[in-house]
């Protein structure tokens, strides 16, 4: 939902005698504070359609008046309700807006139960339904993100033991570019049908410096939760590159983007509560503000992290006895799961820093694709893009196959450029644009068989007519 949404212009109504009462739906907003009425409690109204919270008409009087005047023991204060319109008095100079209000949720989505939480083994099979692979990483996030959802509505529903507190487990995900990381997470919070929010670290500055500030993550996530507090509550914050703001090993000047914002993340991972922007992820005297708590809010935090590798190797072989050196470094060197073995040391060697990695308790890595899944993931998963371009053609009654070694090519060129499946689309792409073109042109075509030759550019595709 948009701020416009939010923010009505009801002129008329504001140049009436009296107000409508707040069965118009709208709850009103405080000049000063933006909390609604149901967060900062009755309005006053003033001229010119501006509402004041207690609280802040409350400092303003403080701030003229040496001792202060409390208006508790003032309950009725009659003047302050008064349309001075009608009385005939000028309007204040100052540009006043016109009435801010939040409009009142009127069907609230079910609140998430735990029976909405799938057991590990059934979100692990929707997982693999999509995700190619990553069978240990999918195994991982599906029992940390049951585990989560537990310990959110133990507290809750206070079905717990107060002895054991149950520790949030938010989740640091390591793998190459493009090994599907982004794609498992938002395949997570389809299947489980809670708000998801995907910000980039490297945006990510400490406040007051150009760049979102941290918060604005949890104002995506209630703006992707249509401003539903409480369903945002219970979403999922995907942080990705995350080794961006690793620590700089030598740094001169203050560092804006590395450690401090580690340092600014710590406070939302671990659960704190949040003055965020509705409708906007920019904080400003216009916008009304909501709060949030980040406690049960899963947060996932992606990165590439490269060199890692060979941190990991530096450190297995400096434990290694001595004399074996090259042999271990080749052995090393072949281990395609070498990222499977990193600690908490490694990666703060890598530049994280220690409170960092301690709110993020649960550390999966994925693997680099190999060229036979890269094949899988352009046929198997349920909305693959083979499926997809089979699907399209099959509108015009056409048949449309892809030839296992076409497949293998686009494979072993996707694998060149480094980018992980991302390459897969790109290429199939654009082979598929004159086909897609020139077959819909001859409604006798009745199938039609990429070829190798014809991605190798040294023939064409398989037509054939129907009948
Ligand atoms: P990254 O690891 O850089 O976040 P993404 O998740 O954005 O990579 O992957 C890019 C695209 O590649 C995804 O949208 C998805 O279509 C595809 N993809 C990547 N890895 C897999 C996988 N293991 N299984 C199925 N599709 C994948």
């Amino acid at each position: 939902m948009s701020e416009k949404d939010y923010i009505q212009d009801t002129d008329t109504s504001a140049q009436g005698s009296s107000e409508k009462k707040d069965d118009d739906g709208f709850e009103k907003v405080c000049y000063m504070c933006r909390r609604p009425e149901s967060k900062a409690g009755p309005m006053i109204s003033m001229p010119g359609g501006m509402n004041l919270c207690h609280s802040c008409m409350q400092k303003a009087f403080d701030s003229v008046t040496q001792n202060g005047i409390d208006l508790s023991k003032l309950p009725n204060m009659p003047y302050m309700n008064m349309n001075f319109s009608d009385m005939n008095m000028a309007p204040p100079a100052m540009e006043i807006p016109k009435k801010q209000k939040i409009k009142k949720k009127t069907e609230p989505q079910p609140a998430l139960t735990m029976k909405d939480i799938p057991a590990p083994h059934v979100i692990k099979g929707k997982l693999d339904e999509y995700v190619i692979g990553q069978e240990k990483a999918k195994k991982v996030i599906s029992v940390a993100v049951y585990n989560h959802y537990k310990r959110a509505f133990l507290g809750k529903e206070g079905a717990g033991d107060r002895e054991v507190t149950v520790e949030k487990s938010n989740i640091l995900m390591i793998g190459p570019t493009g090994s599907g990381k982004t794609y498992l997470v938002k395949t997570l919070a389809r299947l489980l049908d809670v708000p998801l929010a995907i910000a980039d670290a490297t945006s990510l500055t400490e406040a007051g410096y150009i760049g979102d500030d941290i918060e604005s993550v949890v104002s995506k996530l209630l703006s992707a939760a249509d401003n539903d507090v409480e369903r945002a509550e219970k979403g999922i914050i995907f942080i990705d590159e995350i080794d961006k703001i690793a620590k700089k090993k030598q740094v001169s000047t203050r560092d804006v983007s590395g450690e401090s914002v580690q340092q600014e993340l710590l406070k939302l991972l671990e659960g704190s509560t949040v003055e965020v922007p509705v409708g906007s992820n920019q904080k400003n005297a216009m916008t009304p503000m909501a709060t949030v708590n980040t406690d049960n809010i899963l947060f996932i935090c992606g990165g590439a992290f490269p060199d890692l590798e060979d941190i990991i190797k530096e450190r297995l072989m400096k434990k290694s006895s001595m004399g074996f050196g090259s042999v271990l470094k080749d052995t090393y060197n072949n281990d395609p799961d070498i990222l499977n073995k990193v600690t908490n040391e490694d990666l703060r060697t890598f530049g994280m820093i220690p409170e960092f990695l301690g709110r993020l308790p649960i550390t999966v890595t994925l693997q680099g694709l190999t060229e036979e899944m890269m094949v899988r993931i352009l046929k198997e998963p349920k909305n693959a893009i083979t499926r997809q371009y089979e699907k399209l053609l099959a509108m015009d009654e056409v048949k449309l196959v892809f030839e296992d070694d076409a497949l293998n090519w686009i494979a072993q060129e996707a694998l060149k450029r480094g980018t992980g499946a991302r390459a897969l689309r790109a290429i199939l792409e654009e082979f598929m644009l004159d086909i897609m073109y020139e077959i819909p042109k001859d409604p006798n075509i009745g199938s039609v068989v990429v070829t190798r030759p014809y991605l190798e550019k040294s023939g064409g595709p398989l037509v054939q007519m129907r009948g």
